[in-house]
């Protein structure tokens, strides 16, 4: 139902543990942080298909190499939960996404917000550890506005959210209109099959960019750069 959170992830979320004072970024995964399609393509040719990128879905666009036709919905729904299963530690990180977020970890709270099976959550979390990504991951399902409004209740800092589907940029805006919402998608292929989503403060492909955009946003909202990083360099 609209508005829900399902208990799993009310669960990870009343267990997170997070500075109230400080600004907070909450940040997808799949093409923001990692990359999705490419290790989405290398898996589906392992299995005789290819995508398609002449529109911004899965559905239709997962096609066989034999007969160059798509394969049903529901097969669709199959690989992707496979993908998932075999690959969710296997994705290569966005250029620049951990530089990016290892200077704004500094002066502000960094969560994920990754729509994958709960299953995949650890192998995903290892991952992006090994990829200079150590935040709070959570794996959300269905929509993430409610998740996103659960996760700010309380929070007395401004906070940015990113994300490349214009479903979820959408759904914060409608529950969390309070939260700063940039539309961001990573591969540069995918970029042109979407125009900047409804409910976008702005649309940033790229992290240097987005870095300076999430800075000047915190810094106009009255928050300096002071704090102390976690090795105590300024
Ligand atoms: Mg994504």
């Amino acid at each position: 139902m609209t508005g829900d959170i399902p208990a799993f992830v009310a669960e990870q979320i009343a267990a997170l543990s997070i500075d109230r004072e400080r600004p907070l970024v909450l940040s997808d995964a799949d093409e923001v942080l990692l990359q999705f399609a490419v290790p989405l393509e290398r898996f589906l040719d392992e299995e005789g298909l290819y995508l398609e990128l002449t529109s911004f879905r899965l559905a239709g666009n997962i096609k066989m190499k034999s007969t160059g036709k798509a394969v049903s919905q529901q097969a669709v729904a199959a690989l992707i939960g496979e993908f998932f299963a075999s690959k969710a530690g296997d994705c290569p990180a966005v250029p620049g996404a951990s530089e990016a977020l290892a200077k704004l970890s500094r002066w502000a709270e960094i969560i994920i917000v990754s729509n994958i099976p709960l299953d995949a959550r650890q192998a995903r979390a290892d991952s992006l550890h090994a990829l200079g990504m150590p935040y709070p991951l959570i794996a959300n399902s269905g929509e993430k506005g409610p998740a996103i409004k659960a996760i700010t209740a309380g929070h007395a800092a401004p906070v940015v959210f990113l994300d490349d589907l214009p479903q979820n940029i959408a759904s914060v805006a409608t529950h969390a209109a309070h939260v700063h919402r940039i539309h961001f998608v990573a591969d540069p292929r995918l970029r042109p099959l979407l125009d900047q989503a409804e409910g976008a403060h702005a649309r940033i492909d790229e992290w240097p960019e987005a870095l300076e955009h999430i800075e000047a946003h915190f810094l106009a909202q009255g928050f300096a750069k002071g704090g102390l990083s976690r090795d105590g360099e300024k």
